[in-house]
């Protein structure tokens, strides 16, 4: 026969998945010795059966009997009693847990006749019709569904009638008059009362708290967290103790530590004459837990002293509910608790201080989720102003700035002095400067991995991206939203990229002391970022992942290597030929030969210079130059405007030159840029601009090492689909290569390609014959993998696949293990299958994610390379995927 339910005084490990999480920290705790109500918990394998079959397992109701017993013994009371009614909680419990997701009935057993044994028992006739009114109210909205306000309005509409504004302060009279009411209202709604058997009343409410589960709050909270619908809830059935019994009475909940700081002092609230969740309910206000040690001195000290005991068990910060009844205390539920990101780091490092936990283990309980709140400013929540609108939160932290419509407003503006928002309905290359003036970004459209979000995570902006039913009238400089006008250049605008929101008006932001730290501007003196540190410290000391940073600026380069990046894994060339440098690319695909030669020496003078910088400032670490890579199209001119302006040339020979541009541009045109003539592709059908780009990076190192300056360059062809790609390109680059040997000795460098195709990955093994090192871009090889477009998937269908669980998280944000983690497994396992010692790195925008990270390690990735902001996250996360 199998056994469905479990004592909390059985002895052994309590088994989670079978009691839930409740049941399994009440036995634990009745293990420690701590004063626990006695009770029993029905399993979870009960309510698999129930959910499966429909009906009570077979023994139950004779176990249920059995362990009934038990707890009469110990409470010395029996149920249903008239005289001294034992009474019952009903309490749910999840091996998961579920805040405020499913139910609890508290004083199970009282009825007409055993309400009046309770006024006996008590002394209290009171406290009697308090318990019972509850019974009345949990029951009818738990087991008969009557909605919670119908029972508010009968508690508020006594409250009248009496003249009182206290709950507290209803006598017995009043009480009895709200039980009616209430029966009433269960009866108008349900059809029936609550039951006048306790017996009936328990089984009712026992199968009440199985349903829960299935229950569309429950259901919904599931999908969302990835919880499994199989696993039901298993239910806890505990002698009631009674902090309403009077003021020397009442319950409360308390952290072992303060949850926002992580400050080794308790933290709570406590209610005086309160059952239930009258504390949280906000009813009364509840006061905080100092209070208790005034209220009742001996109460408050075994408090802590069950605290301790908690700790020392648990070895973690816990949360306790707690009953204080005539003096006395009880502990009702335990839990590690929830904290801030801040508390998380002080307590992981406090209690690995305080010599309870290894460094591996605090390192284990932060993450890179809470680091990246921590480095990003907060938006204080106490400043008022109302939202305006919502979109993908993009790149985290907060700003407030006056709105400019188009880049070079923006510029204008912050020149004047004036913090500034930009909004766009996208951003595109020519964008960047007004982007570097801002202090936020929103844009109409695009994703997570737009333009717009990539670049403001790279800057460590706060964006807001994809904002539907954004439109911005460039015309009347105002901003519409689904058609209604509610916002015009220059307002004033708060944006929170942590939460995807923007607000009318300033609110005040809070500046992150942890990125001020790892800034270099302050010394590690608060708690909170001497745990940072501590813990960061510890990560870089354990990690096999190196850590690289995606740069193209020598001060982009040194703000990541202050953040403990150990090179650039990425440097974007395009980026180093956007804005008014665009000319050039044009020049060389479109020009005549004075032209092209002009531009081939322009792109080769600035990278020289460029290159230098950033290789040196990357102090002797790797430097991964890529080559030139960007969709055509943002580089060629728009062909309306071109059109414009032959159209309305006043000299012919001006007039056909536009022309014959015009008809170049055209002949370029692709209807997919994205998988158009893109990166090695271009640099095959034109080497001239690989070459040129190639000589400077040779030149910008023999320049560092003539002045005595180390280097370790590497150079990366993009977006190649097979080794016949990379052969071709090898030659143009061995040439250059013996160009510049020639002229100023060689000049050491490894060779790699990217992997962003599928077919580069199936074929990485080929690859890895023709490279030293392959490096995954995970943004391009997700798009290609999964068909879709990065710019447009999360705003058009993403979003709902994921409300409705067909993908659990965008394939942008987090790796897709099964789909694109399958292929950069394979890849990895063929390359090294040839090549062993081949170098393997990421360098997409997952790089950082704390999700995939560990995901890399396993595959055996050799580096991660993010954007400089990221970088400190990237360290954690690859020091946590390695203990
Ligand atoms: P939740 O999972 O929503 O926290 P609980 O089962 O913990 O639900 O019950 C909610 C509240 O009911 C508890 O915080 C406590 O105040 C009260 N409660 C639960 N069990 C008992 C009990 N045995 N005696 C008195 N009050 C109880
Ligand atoms: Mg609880
Ligand atoms: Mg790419």
């Amino acid at each position: 026969m199998t056994t469905y339910i479990s004592s909390f005084s059985a002895p052994g490990h309590p088994d989670r998945d079978l009691l839930g999480g409740k049941g399994a920290d009440l036995a634990r705790m009745v293990q420690m010795g701590l004063p626990v109500p006695p009770g029993f918990t029905i399993t979870t394998a009960a309510c698999r059966h129930v959910l499966a079959e429909g009906t009570r397992p077979p023994g139950l109701a004779r176990q249920l009997e059995r362990h009934l017993a038990a707890v009469e013994e110990e409470a010395g009371r029996r149920f249903g009693d008239p005289d001294d009614p034992l009474l019952l909680a009903v309490r749910s419990g999840a091996a998961v847990s579920m805040p405020g997701m499913m139910d609890t009935v508290l004083d199970v057993g009282l009825t007409d006749a055993t309400v009046a044994g309770l006024v006996r028992s008590s002394g209290d006739e009171r406290f009697a019709w308090d318990c019972y009114r509850r019974l009345v109210q949990m029951f009818g909205e738990t087991v008969l569904g009557v909605a919670p306000e119908r029972f508010t309005a009968v508690l508020s509409g006594a409250k009248d009638r009496w003249k009182v504004t206290d709950d507290t302060a209803l006598g017995a009279d009043a009480l009895r008059e709200v039980v009616e009411s209430s029966n009433a209202v269960c009866l108008e709604v349900a059809g029936r009362t609550l039951p006048q058997d306790p017996f009936d009343q328990l089984d009712q409410a026992v199968h009440a708290v199985f349903g829960s589960w299935q229950g569309e709050r429950a259901r919904a909270y599931r999908r969302r967290f990835g919880i499994d619908d199989g696993a039901g809830t298993a239910v806890n059935v505990q002698a009631m103790v009674y902090g309403n019994h009077g003021p020397r009475s009442g319950s409360g909940v308390a952290f072992t530590r303060d949850p926002e700081t992580g400050e080794p002092v308790p933290y709570g609230e406590y209610l005086p004459t309160a059952q239930g969740e009258d504390v949280v309910a906000g009813t009364r206000t509840a006061v905080p837990l100092s209070r208790l040690h005034e209220l009742d001195p001996a109460a408050y000290q075994r408090l802590r002293s069950a605290m301790g005991t908690l700790e020392r068990n648990y070895r973690d910060m816990c949360d306790v509910e707690f009953t204080v009844e005539d003096g006395r205390l009880w502990i009702l539920q335990t839990r590690v608790g929830k904290r801030s990101p801040a508390a998380a780091f002080r307590i992981a490092a406090d209690f690995a201080e305080e010599g309870w936990i290894t460094e591996d283990e605090a390192l284990l309980r932060v993450s890179g989720e809470q680091l990246t709140q921590l480095l990003s400013p907060r938006l204080d929540e106490h400043s008022a102003g109302s939202e305006v609108a919502a979109g993908l939160a993009a790149s985290p932290g907060a700003a407030t700035g006056r709105l400019a419509l188009d880049s070079a407003t923006a510029a204008k503006l912050a020149e004047r002095g004036e913090d500034v928002v930009l909004l766009r309905p996208e951003t595109r290359a020519e964008d960047l400067p007004g982007m570097l003036a801002s202090r936020a970004i929103v844009t109409a459209r695009g994703g997570r991995t737009s333009h717009a979000a990539v670049v403001a995570r790279g800057m460590g902006l706060p964006a807001v991206c994809g904002v539907s039913d954004l439109e911005v009238d460039l015309a009347t400089r105002q901003v519409m939203l689904a058609g209604t006008r509610v916002l015009a250049e220059g307002d004033v605008v708060t944006v929170d990229g942590t939460s995807g929101r923007i607000y009318r008006g300033r609110h005040r932001t809070v500046p992150s002391e942890v990125a001020a730290w790892l800034e270099g501007g302050t010394t590690a003196d608060s708690p909170v970022v001497a745990a940072v540190a501590r813990l960061l410290e510890h990560a870089d000391g354990v990690r096999r992942l190196r850590v690289l940073a995606n740069a193209e600026t020598a001060a982009d380069v040194r703000r990541a290597m202050r953040l403990g990046a150990q090179g650039v894994g990425l440097c974007r060339t395009e980026h180093l030929l956007l804005g008014e440098r665009r000319a050039y690319v044009e020049g060389v695909l479109l020009g005549d030969d004075e032209e092209r030669t002009r531009s081939l020496q322009s792109i080769a003078d600035l990278h020289r210079e460029g290159f230098a910088l950033v290789l040196d400032a990357a102090q002797g670490g790797p430097v991964t130059i890529r080559l030139l890579d960007a969709p055509l199209h943002e580089f060629l001119p728009d062909v309306t405007e071109l059109a414009l302006r032959a159209e309305r040339a006043t000299d012919a020979d001006r007039a056909a030159a536009l022309r014959s541009r015009l008809a170049a541009v055209e002949r370029f045109h692709e209807a997919n840029p994205m998988t158009g003539l893109r990166g090695v592709r271009l640099a095959i059908l034109r080497p001239e601009i690989m070459t040129a780009q190639v000589t400077a990076a040779l030149d910008a190192a023999a320049d560092l090492r003539d002045r005595g300056r180390a280097f370790d360059l590497e150079l990366m062809v993009p977006l190649v689909s097979t080794v016949g790609e990379l052969e071709a390109v090898a030659r143009v680059i061995a040439a250059a290569g013996d160009e510049v040997a020639g002229r100023r000795g060689r000049v050491p460098y490894r060779f790699g390609t990217m992997v962003e195709t599928p077919r580069a990955a199936l074929t990485a093994d080929l690859l890895a014959g023709a490279a030293d090192f392959l490096s995954f871009g995970t943004n391009d090889l997700t798009q290609l993998t999964w068909g879709l477009s990065r710019d447009d998937a999360e705003r058009t269908f993403l979003p709902r696949y994921e409300q409705e669980g067909i993908v659990r998280i965008s394939p942008f944000v987090t790796l897709d293990r099964d789909g694109v983690g399958a292929l950069l497994a394979t890849a990895v396992a063929r390359a090294r299958a040839v090549r062993a010692s081949i170098t393997v790195g990421v360098c997409g925008e997952h790089g950082a994610d704390p999700a995939s990270i560990g995901f890399f390690e396993n595959a055996g990735v050799d580096y991660v390379s993010c954007s400089p902001p990221r970088v400190p996250v990237a360290r954690l996360e690859a020091g946590r995927a390695a203990v």
